[in-house]
């Protein structure tokens, strides 16, 4: 077992972060502040900068008018850099915490401990509440709160030790778990983000293109789990999130580059936020967005967007076929929340049912069991269930095997929807700024600042 780092390591590690200084530091309130003025004479920047006339004119239009009021505010659009919450890994019986300098424990009522810094400390849920080292705390949750810029260390079962900014939530379940909840600024997790759904080595203009796709996913998901605690998942379930260990000189320039920016469309006349989606490698055109998740397409994730850039990606074209036995496949069905699929017997057929376009993905799957009953699956919800990990993509052909069906001739890496990040590396590299990728992945989308 190795041994826990003493808060002195993690003192001199986080100051020898590159990056650290001189990036916008996190703040308790939130507040990472303005990227200097230049920093907008970017791609994207220009596009606000074409706006801006458009806007005074307005303005001017509405001063005539008698209307002094301000340019309407859209519910996604902030003042501040908004705060994300995002789930650290998974609920687990007891966690470790250290920070590298003074903290805060702060529970409903205010501190409830403090301290210079703090030795990795043991954390468990305790009588609806949180044991927190030898402090008991009452019902509900507490909050890790480091003083200035001094970063959280947190130490989970199965996982690596991770760096975070901003502050930690603690909160008992009713497994008697603890979830860990980091809570920060949008702009300090997207640093946190780029370098694990990107190559550290790709083209600053596919970070860029990726920054305007991840803020914009994760300020809708901010806006549609206000009943939950938390917004996005540290995984693929939601985005690939390291923390202060995933930041790099390139993350954060990406960040910058782009502060504020998110991708809109008009709905029923007003710009609403686009849920920008992404993926790996399309495989050859993109999906429309409603085939993969259901529900309406909005304009710019119709799909069909022509995309052979993505052809140095490993997956472009599966190597090797996947087979899976239909067992396996009987009891993937059963972990569904369908009832038709719960209650299918053995499995003995499995087959593309109805694919988008001629010959493209498979859009349902037809599974067929013992008894003959036939249930029609989204091809999509098919690969999540027997495994994302093990299919790559819904596109594909399917040989029976007798026990197994094997997967064939397999294209693309994921589900096909919005941006190809390998498309957008090959565009980078080819010229192309972090504009024009957005707006050939997500076609007719408007560029603006969030806040
Ligand atoms: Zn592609």
């Amino acid at each position: 077992m190795t041994a826990l780092r003493s808060p002195r390591q993690l003192r001199n590690r986080a100051a020898a972060f590159p990056g650290r200084r001189g990036t916008p530091g996190c703040s308790r309130r939130g507040g990472l502040g303005r990227p200097p003025r230049g920093d907008w004479r970017t791609p994207i920047g220009r596009v606000l900068s074409l706006a801006r006339p458009v806007w005074t004119v307005g303005l001017v239009v509405l001063a005539f008018s008698g209307c002094a009021c301000e340019r309407p505010r859209e519910p996604w659009m902030s003042k501040e850099v908004p705060l994300v919450r995002v789930k650290i890994g998974d609920d687990a019986p007891a966690v470790s915490v250290a920070v590298a300098g003074p903290w805060r424990l702060v529970g409903a009522d205010g501190d409830i401990a403090t301290g210079k810094t703090l030795d990795w400390t043991r954390v468990q849920a305790a009588g609806g509440g949180i044991a927190f080292g030898a402090v008991a705390t009452a019902d509900g949750p507490v909050e890790l709160h480091p003083a200035g810029d001094a970063a959280i260390y947190v130490s989970t079962p199965g996982r690596k030790r991770c760096g975070y900014r901003g502050f930690l939530r603690l909160l008992p379940t009713k497994k008697a778990e603890v979830r860990l909840v980091n809570v920060l600024p949008m702009e300090a997790y997207l640093a946190g983000v780029l370098a694990r759904e990107l190559l550290g080595s790709w083209h600053l203009e596919a970070f860029k293109a990726q920054a305007v796709a991840a803020r914009t996913y994760a300020l809708g998901r901010r806006d549609s789990r206000t009943r939950y605690d938390f917004d996005l998942y540290d995984t693929p379930m939601s985005q690939v999130y390291g923390g202060l260990d995933a930041e790099t000189a390139k993350t954060w320039q990406a960040v910058r580059d782009t502060w504020g920016i998110v991708a809109t469309y008009e709905l029923a006349g007003r710009p609403v936020l686009l849920p920008a989606y992404y993926h790996s490698t399309c495989g050859g055109d993109t999906v429309p967005a409603g085939t993969v998740f259901g529900g309406a397409t909005p304009p710019p994730l119709a799909g069909g967007t022509r995309c052979t850039y993505c052809r140095q990606s490993p997956r472009y074209r599966w190597k090797n076929e996947v087979v899976l036995s239909k067992a396996d496949i009987t009891e993937a069905m059963h972990g569904s929340s369908t009832t038709a699929l719960r209650t299918l017997g053995p499995v003995v057929r499995v087959e593309v049912a109805e694919r988008t376009g001629e010959n493209g993905r498979a859009a349902r799957i037809r599974v067929v069991d013992a008894q003959g009953q036939s249930v029609l699956v989204r091809a999509s919800d098919w690969r999540i269930l027997v495994g994302a990990s093990k299919v790559p993509s819904t596109w594909f052909w399917i040989e029976d095997r007798g026990d197994a069906i094997a997967l064939l001739h397999g294209c693309g890496f994921g589900h096909g929807v919005g941006l190809c990040q390998y498309g957008a590396q090959f565009l980078a590299t080819h010229g192309q700024t972090a504009e024009q990728i957005l707006r050939y992945y997500y076609p007719g989308v408007v560029l603006e600042r969030a806040y």
